[in-house]
């Protein structure tokens, strides 16, 4: 008899993939008894996070890290885009080996990859192994990557200074300034590689999207139209974190031990993701705008970055040092209504909570899943990649958020910043908003009941990986 199914995941190491790729294996495992293993693509050590949410991995899921790879020939400020691609693309040998001793001892059904990784996809062909993609962000986002190449041979300009809003396949008009940050300047490499990226999704037998009719009906009936050399895209989100599991981190009891103390509905959750920065002037900022609203509130606190919004992208590791970088006095001044957590906090737990009333946050894609889930209500403040598309979508698309404006320094001043969470937290305005995140809530839950569509698409998914088509 043939061992059990078992997948092979190449993923891109930042934990906004990581995550839901785990919650999209344990599923498989769970459900359908698919084994996985991670065969993780690195520049280097990954971070404290990355390691101790990697070794927390139920049985079922296994991981192995491939040979560090040099970046020594990239200038300093290559995007995320060209290092994540090109991390999988300079993988490919030690990729090969390792797929090579996998497919001798598992019953190797099939290989995912992540929205960089497809250079990957030629090792699955070498071996006859079904390959596919899964894509962490937004079936928008997605229905970009897949109209990418034809914006490509009709828009002669910067996508940003066509006149008109762009028409992505079923989603809302998009201006082009607002399309993904790796698009913006064509004559980037980080371009090059989101292109190049886009036009092999259609050597995919499937792309798996986090995400679900209820909260994105347009794109998502737009992607499953059939079309020639248009792969199935099976909808099966949304894929979060349980706020049911915890870690070992210190950080969050104390959180959570923090909350339950206070009234509920009152605090604002400030988080920028895993890889979001701020510059040193932005932190002192926000810190100064938090304290004149008078709201309680819990901050995420990173080492300010003044070039980049990514700054711990590849590398979430804990700087104790990071509070340093508030005004003199800050904690002392807010102790009574705020709480500051360096560097990484139990966000999941936290949006759960019955005393959490907001979420400022950088909308990142499960970040925004995440919220919807919890049904808390938004202020958006989009920093890199495809957020400011999502920070569309929960502002003018469902109306579940305020946005935090940038002034003419490109700065959140104090009085903006007040003018939000004032405004989320009191004001009629987020009367309104937090009905609709309540609304919106409710059709999530309806879709993650069991016999809902999501669960059903992961079903038929589980049985073509099974029958290796
Ligand atoms: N996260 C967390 N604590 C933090 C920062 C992030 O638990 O302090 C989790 C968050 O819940 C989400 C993921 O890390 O699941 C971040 O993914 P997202 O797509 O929101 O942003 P990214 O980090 O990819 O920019």
């Amino acid at each position: 008899m043939a061992n059990p199914p078992h997948i092979a995941v190449v993923p891109s190491p930042g934990m906004g993939h990581l995550i839901p790729l785990v919650e999209f294996a344990k599923r498989l495992a769970s459900v359908h008894n698919i084994s996985t293993t991670f065969i993780i693509p690195n520049e280097g050590p990954l971070s404290n996070s990355q390691y101790e949410f990697l070794d927390s991995l139920p049985n079922a899921i296994t991981y192995t890290l491939l040979p560090p790879v040099s970046f020594h020939d990239l200038p300093p400020d290559a995007k995320i885009e060209t290092r994540i691609t090109l991390m999988v693309t300079r993988s490919i040998t030690s990729l090969r080996k390792t797929i090579g001793s996998m497919i001798e001892e598992k019953n190797i059904v099939a290989l995912f990859v992540d929205l960089f990784g497809t250079d990957a996809f030629d090792v699955a062909v070498e071996f006859g192994v079904p390959h596919y993609l899964f894509f962490p962000a937004s079936a928008m986002t997605l229905s970009l990557f897949l109209h990418l190449p034809e914006l490509d041979q009709t828009v002669p300009c910067e996508y940003k200074d066509v006149p008109d809003p762009i028409r992505i396949p079923g989603c809302i008009p998009v201006h082009g300034k607002d399309l993904m940050d790796p698009i913006q300047d064509r004559s980037n490499d980080a371009y090059k590689r989101v292109l190049h990226n886009a036009k092999r999704y259609v050597m995919a037998k499937g792309i798996v999207v986090n995400s679900f009719k209820e909260l994105e009906g347009g794109p998502i009936e737009a992607l499953q139209q059939e079309g020639p050399g248009k792969p199935p895209v099976y909808p099966v989100g949304p894929l979060i974190t349980g706020s049911a599991e915890s870690s070992k981190d210190v950080n969050e009891s104390s959180c959570l031990r923090w909350l339950d103390g206070q009234p509920h509905g009152s605090v604002l959750y400030i988080c920028f993701g895993s890889g979001g920065t701020l510059s040193s002037e932005q932190v002192n900022e926000l810190a100064l705008g938090l304290e004149l609203s008078e709201q309680r509130f819990i901050r995420v606190v990173k080492t300010p970055n003044d070039k980049v919004a990514d700054g711990t992208y590849f590398n979430t590791l804990n700087h104790k040092s990071s509070l340093d970088f508030l005004p003199k006095t800050f904690l002392e001044r807010t102790k009574n209504h705020g709480l500051v957590v360096s560097d990484w906090a139990p966000q999941a737990q936290i949006l759960s909570h019955s005393s959490t009333g907001g979420f400022l946050t950088h909308c990142g894609w499960n970040s925004v899943l995440e919220t919807i889930v919890q049904g808390v209500p938004v202020i958006v403040w989009p920093l890199y990649a495809e957020q400011k598309m999502n920070a569309i979508m929960l502002t003018e698309g469902l109306n579940v958020a305020l946005r935090a404006n940038l002034n003419k320094n490109g700065i959140v001043d104090r009085s903006e910043i007040v003018r939000v969470v004032k405004g989320l937290l009191q004001g009629e305005e987020g009367k309104g908003i937090r009905v609709r995140a309540q609304e919106l809530k409710k059709a999530a839950e309806s879709v993650l009941s069991e016999d809902r569509r999501s669960t059903k698409t992961l079903d038929q998914l589980a049985s073509k990986l099974k029958n290796k088509i």
